[in-house]
């Protein structure tokens, strides 16, 4: 394992539990990634996946209530509690408790050197810092950014971020995180367990490139000072030094997969931080890599068909998210004339009307651009064969649907049964809260039509 963030400690984890022998070699160097990062709720499955989620939550990570947020195009959200809270982490001390998870499952942790790993006839030799390497089957490289295909890297979206320390005197720092939308930006703020908030302004590289440490500074504070939401954290308060950070979102590397080494997180893909899902995609990934290498080592004739899994989960977590992010890039260009939005929109393809819910008397049928096939998915700690449905609206195949063989769900569709009816053979087969939770995503995401 190559690389100790969320992705490289995840992956570690997951194969010590899988019962085998891992070297996880990390650098140690001061990180391109901010202190702080706010992790949604949707990361609560992954720690369960992973069984970290009590060791998580009783860490005494900050769990804020929902962010406030203004975006063009939308009223102010107030932070209306809705499930369970995500986590304000710091990023150093999250990582630390990852490794340590994984130091007590078995996984020894070691130094790197500067130097990337050699493939040397089927074997790949990872060298250590002080001179040794580590010899082994597999490498998964976790290496964050550090790790992405080299070749010419284009800079577009930079974040500009900086501490804010309330003076002695001023007020108790409200809670909430902010996210706000600029001009020509937009800005996110994150209240720290220390009374600082760490304040990030995502914008376009060119502004940034060459500037010296007071021009940033000068234009960390221009850009905030038109955003009322945000005001509030910088009012009264200390200004650190302002550090610039690669935010560039990037999809998945066209190159072809080596034998033996798999690319996880933030190395194979960088999601826009504008979904705030960059840690939780890289735990799960680095899950899944893991589940890839298992499969790989204990059934090498199916290591073609983990690697086609590996790669099409990658391609498919950062189209969700570059979806994700457009349509919010989307909703600020229809309001503001700015080539910092119009850029990121995808304003070509006008979004799809939400279709209307169909009466209990209509009658439904499968969607005729989807259809099933063989696909490799994830199942247990394997990777196997499977039927999943495919259609060009889903970012990639849907195996399983609230645990239950996607195909299963399928067959009720025979014969185009009025929706009473669908739900009603639903309901005996798979129980009401799976009927309740499957029927509206179906129906959502395009795969089921209505007739008369
Ligand atoms: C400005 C900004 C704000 C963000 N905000 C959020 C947020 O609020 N919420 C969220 O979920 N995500 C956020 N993200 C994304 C998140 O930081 C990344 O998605 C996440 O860190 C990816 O994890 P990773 O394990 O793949 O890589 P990393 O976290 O980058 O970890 C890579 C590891 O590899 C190690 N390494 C590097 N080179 C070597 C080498 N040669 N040898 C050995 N080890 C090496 C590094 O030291 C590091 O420990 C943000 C990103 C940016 C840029």
């Amino acid at each position: 394992m190559l690389g100790g963030g969320p992705a490289g400690a995840a992956a570690a984890l997951r194969l010590a539990q899988l019962g085998h022998r891992v070297c996880l070699v990390e650098r140690g160097a001061p990180r391109l990634t901010p202190a702080a990062v706010s992790l949604p709720p949707s990361v609560l499955p992954v720690l369960d996946l992973l069984g970290l989620r009590s060791r998580v939550e009783s860490a005494g990570f900050l769990r804020p209530p929902p962010a406030l947020v203004r975006w063009h195009g939308a009223a102010a959200v107030d932070g209306v509690a809705a499930g369970p809270a995500g986590f304000q982490v710091d990023r150093a001390r999250f990582d630390r408790l990852f490794l340590q998870a994984a130091q007590d499952a078995g996984v020894q942790v070691l130094q790197a050197a500067a130097l990337p790993p050699r493939d040397q006839a089927g074997r790949w030799c990872v060298p250590l810092a002080g001179g040794g390497h580590v010899d082994a089957g597999f490498v998964i490289d976790a290496r964050g950014r550090h790790g992405q295909p080299q070749g010419p890297v284009t800079v577009a979206l930079m974040a500009l971020m900086a501490h804010w320390q309330p003076r002695l005197g001023s007020a108790e720092p409200d809670p909430r995180s902010r996210v706000q939308a600029g001009a020509s930006c937009w800005a996110w703020a994150a209240p720290l367990a220390n009374r600082s908030t760490l304040v990030a302004v995502f914008l376009d590289a060119h502004r940034v490139a060459g500037l010296p440490q007071a021009a940033r500074q000068a234009l960390h504070g221009e850009l905030l000072a038109p955003l009322d939401l945000l005001a509030p954290c910088v009012q009264g308060a200390d200004c650190g030094p302002v550090q610039v950070c690669d935010a560039t979102p990037r999809s998945v590397s066209d190159a072809a997969p080596q034998p033996g080494l798999l690319l996880a997180g933030e190395a194979a893909f960088s999601l826009d931080p504008l979904s705030s899902q960059g840690v939780p995609a890289a735990l799960r990934h680095g899950w899944q890599a893991a589940a890839c290498v298992h499969t790989a080592a204990h059934r090498p004739g199916q290591a073609t068909l983990a690697w086609q899994f590996h790669r099409q989960q990658s391609r498919a977590v950062a189209l969700r998210h570059q979806r994700l992010s457009t349509r919010l890039y989307d909703a600020a260009a229809h309001h503001v004339d700015h080539i910092f939005w119009l850029s990121r929109a995808g304003l070509d393809t006008p979004p799809s009307p939400a279709a209307e819910w169909p009466g209990l008397d209509d009658s439904i049928a499968l969607d005729g651009r989807a259809h099933c096939s063989e696909m490799p998915v994830l199942e247990g700690e394997w990777i196997v064969m499977r039927q999943a449905i495919e259609h060009p609206l889903l970012d990639g195949p849907i195996a399983f649907l609230a645990g239950q063989p996607a195909t299963d769900w399928l067959c009720a569709l025979q014969g185009a049964p009025r929706l009473r009816d669908l739900l009603d053979a639903w309901h005996t087969r798979f129980g009401a809260a799976r009927t309740q939770a499957v029927w509206p995503l179906l129906w959502q995401q395009g795969l089921l039509k209505a007739g008369a």
